[in-house]
């Protein structure tokens, strides 16, 4: 039988691998993208708007420089494909919800490496005339962020690449120079590259395990939009968020429930119960939205998020497990650098994108297509923090047994 071969392939079809797709076909590369749903974005990536705002941080630590330089990417190449992905730069609201979320925005506006202008700080007054709507608190305003439908970039942004659908992955197995992914029936795909984008499930393939990921359950509720609710004009969050009205209904979510029992193939059925946690959560943010009219749910969707403990994304090279496994490796004195861990080649991590995937995966993909490609690395400190070994290294200096006892390497 003859496999399905390309310089690259791409486990899983949500944001990260469509993204990774895209990074490597920029590059030339051919790509095969292989999800076990019939089509893309069927996971996480699926629902029907998603928030792309930055995360700002109350220090000038690395995570706020990624967040920051991954919003400004996202924003621009969004900019680009406008036409052919449905979007809305209608801009992001931040609400505080305490006198010491107020203080802290104050402190996140001081300390931002975001671009002049692309954040400000707003009055009740302010944020009212933002919003269209009544707000009596003060926040921060980002005039850049949006809402995209994620599906359609996904879609897009393998467009370049060759997809194998309704073909669950069940191994990896080495082959020559690269890899070759296993299903139920048989090979599916070869190439000298595999990234491992699919979420949750990482966690099935042993040596990929040390990305230490856990999955929270989410899930947006559609609420029909009613004549004073049409009035919002831009995205409202503070924890939970609501979306202007899209084709008739606003966006709402997400819940965010802790799950160490699952993995990816659960069923993801929505919930009568997280509809109502979102729309009690909508009206303790709005008050005013809907006037004195109750709200009508016209649909939702639940899906896992892949999540870590630093909730920053696990992107870079797979850490050779016998490397991994020598405590004196790296020998480096001081803070253990993950960049000095051997990696095996030709395979790579790209997954726990948390709460913000929309927002960080064409950046974090980039740098992963960037180091396959042999590229210089432009920003080492911010792939040392998303490196995937960081996990084992930091619990190997404080003592703790870490991942790597986990996944049994
Ligand atoms: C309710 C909710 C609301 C959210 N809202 C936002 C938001 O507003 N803004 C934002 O930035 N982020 C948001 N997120 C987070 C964002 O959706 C995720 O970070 C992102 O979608 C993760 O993308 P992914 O490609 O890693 O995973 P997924 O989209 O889950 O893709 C993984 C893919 O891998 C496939 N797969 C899994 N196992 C296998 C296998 N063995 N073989 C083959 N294929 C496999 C799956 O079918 C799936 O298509 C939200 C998440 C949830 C749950």
């Amino acid at each position: 039988m003859t496999v399905a071969s390309s310089d690259v392939v791409i486990l899983g079809g949500g944001i990260a691998g469509c993204a990774a797709a895209d990074a490597f076909a920029r590059r030339g590369r051919s790509v095969i993208v292989i999800d076990r749903a019939p089509r893309l974005a069927a996971g996480a990536s699926g629902n029907p708007a998603g928030l792309v705002m930055p995360r700002l941080t109350a220090d000038d630590s690395l995570a706020a420089e990624f967040h920051s330089r991954a919003f400004s990417m996202t924003v621009e190449r969004l900019r680009v494909l406008e036409a052919a992905v449905p979007s809305d730069r209608c801009g992001v609201l931040q609400l505080a919800d305490t006198a010491a979320a107020e203080a802290r925005f104050v402190k996140m506006a001081g300390t931002t490496t975001l671009p002049q202008g692309e954040v400000a700080l707003v009055t009740p007054a302010a944020a009212t005339k933002r919003a269209g709507v009544p707000i009596d608190r003060s926040g921060l305003w980002f005039p850049a962020g949006l809402w995209v439908d994620p599906v359609v970039l996904c879609r897009r942004l393998a467009a370049g690449a060759r997809t194998i659908l309704a073909a669950e992955a069940i191994a990896i197995v080495p082959d020559g120079r690269g890899w070759r992914v296993d299903g139920g029936a048989g090979p599916l795909a070869r190439g000298d590259h595999l990234i491992l984008a699919h979420a949750m499930d990482v966690m099935r393939i042993p040596i990929a395990a040390i990305a230490g990921l856990r999955a929270v359950r989410g899930q947006v509720t559609r609420i029909a939009a009613t004549r004073p609710s049409r009035r919002l004009r831009c995205i409202v969050t503070a924890g939970a968020y609501v979306t202007p009205a899209i084709e008739g209904a606003h966006v709402a979510g997400a819940t965010f429930d802790r799950r160490p029992d699952l993995t990816g193939d659960i069923p993801q059925g929505r919930a009568d119960r997280d509809d109502g946690r979102n729309l009690a959560a909508v009206r303790t943010l709005l008050p005013p939205l809907f006037g004195g009219t109750v709200p009508t749910v016209t649909g939702g969707r639940a899906s896992l998020r892949a999540t870590t403990r630093d909730h920053l994304p696990v992107a870079g090279p797979v850490p050779d497990p016998d490397a991994l496994a020598d405590p004196g490796s790296p020998r480096r004195p001081g803070r253990p650098d993950p960049l000095a861990v051997p990696g095996v080649p030709g395979l790579w991590l790209l997954s726990g994108l948390g709460s913000r995937g929309l927002t960080t995966a064409l950046w974090t993909a980039e740098q992963v297509a960037a180091a396959a490609a042999g590229e210089t690395l432009r920003h080492p400190a911010i792939a040392a923090a998303l490196h995937p070994a960081r996990f084992v290294l930091r619990d190997r200096r404080s003592g703790g047994a870490g991942p790597l006892a986990a996944a049994g390497s």
